[in-house]
């Protein structure tokens, strides 16, 4: 099947309009990490005038690990942090993957929902359905207020009908398993040799409700080791709508922190919808935190309770689906989006 490459092309001008400044290159790769469109940005940082060749250079190492997770079905969408640039993958319908490539300075959190948006289109040209190249202005650059609107609003996107999707983000010590539980909902797989995460990597699952019409799509912001950054932290917790709040039951000292999590997270995203997960049930040998102690805080925070494990899978699905049950009585039953 023939793609319509020419409005392809035209998509990714109409997203550098968009993206500004801080864009080195956007790009369409295909499920074999084939360049199929390609554009430089307004920044002449190392790419070459060759612009395919020189922009595939620049993404090769990371889109190998990439199309390695695409190619396995699991991905979704995700950012990657080297040190001159940063990059946002967003998964473009099963043939292929939009590239967004930025200044190592870029926000990507205003940036996100137009890689979102165009990946949605480009999805649409591979399918040869009918589809407008053009992304609209999704907020102004300068008032700040008004954008922080907007994304909120965006993060409520109705992307088809009955469908939603949240930013859902991950509170709690290290160590306590907030990335073994994303990865458990979302690939369903366990690694006991997990290496902590580089950057903030974003993925995104759907929750569905049997005899409901209503699917709530996450996109899960997963930070790293480096939430000691007060800086990061706040781009990290803000403008999220949902998030759960880990501790480990085998550590006291994870359940104490638990509440400096809340206020913390409150302080940025007021409205959030959370709840309060107990990690690592699978080890009841070395449990030190009780059922109660933890029904007991969520209660005194006004949160549901659930206790879990990565590791054997118990509750993880159950943990999100609650989560995702609140977000559908506040959002969809509430309001019109
Ligand atoms: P994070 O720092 O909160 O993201 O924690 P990680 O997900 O990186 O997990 C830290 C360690 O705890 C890793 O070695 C995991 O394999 C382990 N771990 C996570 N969840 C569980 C669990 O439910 N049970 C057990 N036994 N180990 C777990
Ligand atoms: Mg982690």
């Amino acid at each position: 099947m023939s793609v319509d490459r020419d409005k392809l092309e035209a998509l990714l001008k109409w997203y550098k309009q968009e993206v500004g400044e801080n864009l080195i290159a956007a790009l369409i790769v295909n499920r074999e990490g084939l360049v199929m469109s390609a554009l430089k940005g307004s920044l002449d940082q190392d790419v070459e005038e060759d612009v395919i060749g020189g922009v595939s250079a620049l993404v090769e190492p990371v889109l190998t690990r990439i199309t390695e997770e695409f190619s396995s079905g699991s991905f979704g969408t995700g950012t990657f942090d080297t040190e001159e640039q940063r990059f946002i993958f967003c998964e473009a319908g099963p043939e292929a993957i939009f590239v967004t490539v930025l200044n190592s300075i870029a926000m990507v959190d205003p940036i996100f929902p137009y890689a979102y948006l165009a990946a949605e289109k480009i999805a649409r040209i591979f399918d040869g359905r009918t589809v407008s190249p053009v992304i609209p202005k999704l907020f102004t650059e300068k008032e700040t207020t008004k954008i922080e609107r907007k994304i909120d609003k965006l993060q409520q996107i109705k992307i088809q009908s009955g469908e939603y999707a949240f930013k859902l983000i991950l509170g709690g010590e290290g160590g306590v398993g907030k990335t073994s539980m994303v990865h458990r909902f979302v690939e369903d797989a366990f690694q006991t040799d997990y290496k902590s995460t580089i950057g903030t990597s974003i993925m995104k699952k759907e929750c569905d409700f049997q005899g409901l019409e209503s699917k709530v799509r996450f996109v899960i912001w997963d930070l790293a080791g480096q939430a000691q950054f007060k800086r990061v932290r706040q781009t990290y917790l803000g403008n999220a709508e949902a998030g759960i709040l880990v501790f480990d039951v085998t550590r006291k000292e994870t359940f104490d922190k638990l509440e400096k999590w809340f206020n913390e997270i409150k302080e940025v995203s007021s409205t959030i919808s959370l709840i309060v997960v107990g990690n690592k049930i699978d080890l009841e040998d070395q449990r030190v935190v009780l059922l109660e102690q933890g029904e007991e805080l969520a209660e005194k925070l006004n949160l549901s309770y659930i206790e879990t494990s990565a590791k054997t899978g118990e509750n993880i699905n159950d943990a999100f689906k609650m989560l995702a049950l609140q977000m559908i009585k506040r959002f969809v039953f509430t309001e019109e989006v």
